[in-house]
């Protein structure tokens, strides 16, 4: 059976790529730390599209739970292969870098950068046996231009964006590729308190995006037919930044 993992499942942009994975005819495993109602939404959500899925929770950024639970999963469903990986768990907690506490910078960057790193890891043996995989990091504007108040999070997902670029060339040949998506400002919890009336101004579709636009390009990016893509870094912000 062919899965599709998604971490940060249970709302927002995750959600959205659930159920395009579901749309693509993938077992999708939601993945969410902590809001098991939400991610019961999202399964039901994937049932309505006529897919099928199961929530594996873990904390991305602590690698004995990723361990335990994701490593436990992939022991015991030999018969399940994970395809398609898309690193999505993301968090922000902003501020000036001046008043930037430790924890501010350690958890944004545990979050993002280890939790690609120790997922995609584990998730990794499946697809070089197989010789093939999709592996889609949801980056951000932030961690291409960088962003005031979030030199946590613009380091975190500048991160991800090199350790794409790497990965990319190191898999190549055994038919994954390795791609990120760059979103801009979409209707998601993680924006809420932006004022969208204030802010399209700049943004030149003079709007925030919504979490299907982004899933339309993770599913695009997923699909077979986008072999020749990778270590690319598909932006997705209304031509706010180019
Ligand atoms: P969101 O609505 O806040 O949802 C975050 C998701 O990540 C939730 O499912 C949450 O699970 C999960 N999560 C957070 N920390 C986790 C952890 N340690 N372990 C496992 N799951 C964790 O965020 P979003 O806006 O959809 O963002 C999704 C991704 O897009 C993030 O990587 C974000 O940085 C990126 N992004 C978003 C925007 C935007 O404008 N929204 C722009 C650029 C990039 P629980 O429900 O259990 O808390």
């Amino acid at each position: 059976m062919k899965c599709s993992l998604v971490t940060g499942g249970s709302r927002g942009i995750g959600r959205a790529i659930c159920i395009k994975m579901a749309q693509m005819g993938y077992y999708v495993l939601v993945n969410y730390r902590t809001n098991v109602e939400e991610a019961d939404r999202t399964l039901a959500l994937i049932r309505q599209e006529g897919g099928e899925g199961e929530l594996i929770p873990f904390d991305v950024s602590n690698k004995e739970d990723i361990q335990l639970s994701l490593g436990d999963w992939i022991k015991k469903n030999e018969g399940k292969y994970i395809e398609v990986l898309i690193n999505n768990a993301g968090i922000k907690d902003d501020v000036l870098m001046m008043w930037m506490k430790d924890e501010q910078w350690e958890n944004v960057i545990r979050t993002s950068l280890d939790g690609f790193f120790y997922v995609t890891r584990l998730v990794l043996e499946g697809m070089l046996l197989k010789k093939y995989g999709r592996i889609i990091n949801i980056v951000s504007l932030s961690g291409l231009k960088g962003l005031p108040g979030q030199t946590n999070y613009s380091a975190a997902k500048a991160g991800v964006i090199g350790a794409t670029k790497a990965l990319a060339q190191e898999v190549g040949r055994r038919g994954i590729t390795v791609n990120a998506v760059a979103p801009g400002f979409i209707k998601t919890d993680m924006i809420e308190g932006l004022d969208e009336a204030a802010m399209k101004k700049m943004i030149p579709v003079n709007r925030f995006g919504l979490p299907e636009e982004v899933a339309h390009a993770v599913g695009f990016l997923a699909s077979k037919e986008a072999a020749y893509i990778t270590a690319e870094v598909l932006s997705i912000n209304g031509g706010l930044y180019s």
